[in-house]
């Protein structure tokens, strides 16, 4: 089986330091974060940016700090999110990939709804923002909420706005989009390219049942506080405690890290057509 890749999803755009005091906001605590979350087995960090006031912010400076501050100090896969609620203008959502051209950003190839408002992802916004991450050399990591989000991507791929193999990240247990269940992660996982890769990350309570999942059947994890605030119940986590978590699991399962360098190599990162 392959080499397991874990992805920290340090920040997000709706966690705040109230709700978890170990929540890194600033350029420079999410760097710190990212250092940590490296040394105990994340070989990606998706990051968000917030402004001064903690709020999220597309602001492509602050993004270029943050991209700076961990490239400085680790060599993790920098992902970039496009997504999220911080706007639906095009331009504004790709403006830090234009700027920085990171080696990975997010993708949602689809709408769903969020508790609190629409993610609105129209077939011309999602075209738009591949545009931008293939001429900037990126690779986009798809956001599927929902089963008829990954027949956009393919066909992402198929108009040549994405280079295959494509990598697909489900997901799961938002009320409103696709139920965190072994039977969901089963039907996605078989429902994408046969050469495409795929990690899952599920909210909350169900970041781990659905990790532990991944890490069987082959697939990859991405935890951190943007998807799950707790360790268990009642008890707030850090972002490094949630990775050495997954890497503790795999290891007693008997699947091996991906470091950095050989999660490029598995997910194709870097590949010009
Ligand atoms: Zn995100």
């Amino acid at each position: 089986m392959e080499k397991l890749i874990i992805t920290a999803a340090l920040t997000g755009s709706v966690p705040t330091k109230e709700m978890n005091r170990f929540l890194p906001v600033s350029p420079e605590e999410i760097a710190e974060s990212a250092q940590r979350c490296g040394e105990v087995g994340a070989s990606i960090v998706h990051v968000h940016a917030r402004d001064v006031e903690g709020r999220p912010t597309l602001d492509a400076e602050v993004f270029a700090r943050m991209h700076r501050a961990i490239c400085e100090h680790t060599d993790l896969i920098v992902q970039i999110s496009t997504g999220g609620r911080a706007g639906a203008d095009p331009e504004a959502r790709s403006a830090a990939v234009r700027l920085i051209r990171p080696e990975m950003a997010s993708l949602t190839t689809g709408s769903t709804n969020f508790p609190d408002r629409v993610y609105e992802n129209s077939i011309g916004l999602i075209q738009q923002l591949a545009v931008v991450m293939r001429e900037s050399g990126t690779k986009p990591e798809m956001e599927i909420f929902d089963a008829g989000m990954i027949p956009n991507a393919v066909e992402l791929a198929e108009k040549g706005l994405a280079i295959p193999p494509l990598h697909f990240c489900f997901v799961l247990g938002n009320r409103g989009s696709m139920a965190a269940t072994a039977k969901n992660l089963l039907f996605l996982s078989e429902s994408i390219p046969a050469d495409a890769t795929w990690t899952v990350a599920a909210l909350g309570r169900w970041q781990l049942p659905m990790a532990t999942l991944a890490i069987v059947m082959g697939g990859h994890v991405r935890v951190g506080l943007e998807d799950n605030l707790y360790y268990r119940k009642g008890e707030q986590a850090s972002n490094e405690q949630l990775v050495a978590r997954v890497a503790r699991l795999a290891g007693e399962l008997g699947r091996p890290i991906a470091s950095p360098g050989e999660a490029r190599a598995i997910l194709h990162v870097g590949d010009r057509p």
